[in-house]
Order: structure tokens, then sequence, then C-alpha cells
């Protein structure tokens, strides 16, 4: 943008975006709520410029709609309040100490607690149950102690403890009806930033048997192939001039497979034989929220996994600050349409909004750009 054009969208420095009328800009999102969280200030600045924005929500179906378990129920975004894990995961009789217990003549760790400590916060504990149970006659003491108390079972000797799987919450959790509401968020989204939304409803992960962080946050299966042709097909339909990948931060296995597709068009030759675009320029991708919050990303080197090999060799990245000081806020009232998404990802609307602002500082700070800023990483033919 040169000076006096109106809203400025990045920087006048050197790297920074340029932008001519009525471009066409495509954010792949994994998932509902993925551009919101990670472009959610670009997309703002983009319609303040007049540009299109189009939302590609790629795994937004459910397939199976039964045989869920709790876990699954959970990393959809569901059931965080409602229903916990199934809690033999959390049975610490499973952990095993990672350190020898102290001998007589150690003094503790740091870390460790004393006597009066425990003692100190079982009296929080009792404060905040009493607290909690405020309006009954009678509150549940919570030992902290994995003490039995009045003759209770304690969690140890009681493995389903916690877990609430009553009929109706089963049935109102029921897998449709998650993706629809979360479909339903999505689209409310997309009208509050006035851009388009299509939804290519392939299986989210869970709904394709992934389970437990360690699959939903690993590789992907053999035969759990990313959508190339899919992708490619619906992203020449809307003929973008840029389209907006996630770098797979946190290695979530949707995320993973949607970078996938954007090495898999970077790494076409120039279509000699059928004419096509060269995806380099065109191909950029963005930093995933909250995960690039969560882990301090900072750099590419930063995700460590394979992602260098699946770069072509002529292909070189580099960062593109946009400014998005004027957009925050905005960019957080977008977030809070994702309502199913707050508990579970944030803890609330209100450490939603400090951690949008937080990472947005700190992603300014990275570029030396002023206020607050979302980094891309655009791509061009060496
Ligand atoms: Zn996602």
């Amino acid at each position: 943008m040169r000076a006096g054009d109106g809203p400025r969208l990045a920087t006048d420095r050197p790297g920074a975006p340029v932008y001519s009328a009525a471009m066409t800009h495509v954010f792949v999102a994994p998932h509902p709520d993925d551009a919101a969280l990670s472009c959610g200030g670009l997309i703002a600045s983009l319609r303040e410029l007049g540009q299109n924005v189009t939302i590609l929500t790629v795994y937004s179906g459910s397939g199976e709609a039964n045989g869920l378990t709790p876990y699954q129920r959970e990393a959809l975004g569901f059931g965080t309040k409602a229903l916990w894990p199934a809690t033999e995961a959390f049975n610490r009789a499973h952990l095993a100490a990672d350190v020898p217990l102290l001998g007589e003549a150690e003094a503790p760790p740091p870390w460790a607690a004393d006597p009066d400590r425990l003692e100190a916060t079982q009296a929080d504990a009792d404060t905040a149950a009493k607290r909690f149970w405020q309006r009954a006659s009678w509150y549940r003491r919570a030992s902290i102690r994995n003490e039995s108390l009045a003759g209770q079972l304690v969690i140890d000797e009681l493995p389903t403890q916690g877990a609430v799987l009553g009929t109706e919450i089963v049935q109102a959790a029921s897998a449709g009806d998650i993706m629809a509401r979360r479909r339903l968020e999505d689209e409310r989204f997309a009208y509050f930033a006035e851009a388009s939304v299509v939804f290519l409803d392939l299986p989210d992960a869970v709904f394709r048997g992934y389970e437990g962080d360690a699959e939903l946050f690993g590789l992907p299966r053999d035969g759990d192939s990313p959508p190339i042709e899919l992708l490619r097909r619906e992203i020449l339909r809307l003929e973008p001039q840029r389209v907006y990948f996630p770098l797979g931060v946190g290695g979530h296995v949707d995320h993973r497979l949607v970078r996938a597709v954007g090495m898999a068009l970077l790494a076409e030759p120039r279509a000699w034989i059928m004419p096509g675009p060269d995806w380099a320029g065109i191909v950029t991708f963005y930093e995933d929220f909250p995960y690039a919050w969560w882990s301090g990303f900072g750099q590419l080197e930063d995700l460590g996994d394979g992602f260098f090999g699946e770069l072509p060799a002529d292909v070189s990245l580099s960062p593109e600050f946009a400014e998005i000081g004027d957009q925050l806020e905005r960019k957080i009232r977008g977030i809070a349409l994702y309502e199913s998404q707050l508990e579970g990802l944030f803890g609330g609307l209100r450490p939603m909004a400090e951690a949008v602002r937080a990472f947005g500082l700190k992603v300014a700070e990275l570029g030396g750009v002023p206020g607050f800023a979302e980094r891309y990483w655009s791509t061009t033919r060496i």
C-alpha cells in the first residue's frame, strides 16, 4: 500500500505485501474456527480494503455419527464441562514417580510441598468448595491428599469417578449435532467477517478414528492422505490471487494434512501440459493460533517435523507481517462467535481475548512492527 490509499494493511517497509483492488483471498481452514483464530486480523483488513475473502473449511464433516469416545467429543470442543475424559487415563496409580523419594538428610526440592503448604492448600480448597456449594446447606470437601473423607472412596479406588455420561448428554452431543453446530458458527463468522465460506465436509480426524493426544497431534496414518485433488479443484474454481494454508504449528493431524496440500501444489511443476498457475507466489502459510502461542513458536525451524523436507527445494519462504492493531478487537469478537470452542481452547471469553492480544503483541515484536500483528509466510520460486 502506498500512503494515502486508505486503510493500511501492512507497513510501507520493504517486504510488506502489496494488494491491488479486488483480489480474491482463499483461507484454507482445517476446521471451522481456524481462519478466525489464525487470520481474523488480516481477514478484517482485507475486507476493509474491498478484497474478496473466501474461507474453505476442509474437515467440517462428521462421517460416522456414533461410537465417539469422551476424548473424541472433547477434542471436537464439546463436553468440556459435561463430559469428562474417561478417568482411567487420569488414574494416578498409572503414573510412576519421576524422582526418587526423599531420603532423610536431603532437603526437599523447591517444588515439593511441605506440610504447612499442604495445609494452606487444603484450606484454600475448602474455601473454594464452600463457595462453590454455597447454595446448598452442605458442601463437598475436596481432599488434596487423596485421603478418604467420611468413608468415601478416593479417586484411585474408583476409576470411573468423574465420568458423567448421562443419556441426555450423549444424545445431545451426537456427532452430527456437534459438526452442524460448528458449521453454523463458521457461517456466523463468515457473515460477521463479510466473507464467504465453503464446507468440504471431510470427516474430522476424530471421526476417522484418531484417538488420544498422541494420535491427534501425530503423523497421519498410512492411507489417510491429504485431499489434494479436492482442494485443488475447489481453489482453482475460486481463482484466488492468494491461498493461505496452515503451517501446522502444534502438529494437529488435520492441520498437517492441509499443509501437505499446500506443499503438493507448490511442488507441481509449472503446468506446461495443462494450463494452470504457478502456485509459488499464490500459496502463503499462516501460523496456527492458539498452538503457536502455547508452544512459543518463533521461527520455522521450531516446526521440527520434516517441514523443510516437505517444502520443495526451489521454493523459499519469507515472512510478511500484517499490522492488525485496528482490527484486533474485531478479531476477538469474531473468535467469540465460536462459542463451542472457547471453553475448551481458552477457558472462556476473557482468557481468549487476553491470549489474542498477547500473541498479537509478541508477533509484532518479532517483526519490529508497531502494535499488534499476524505473521504470514509467502512463497517464491527461486
Ligand atoms: Zn484446527
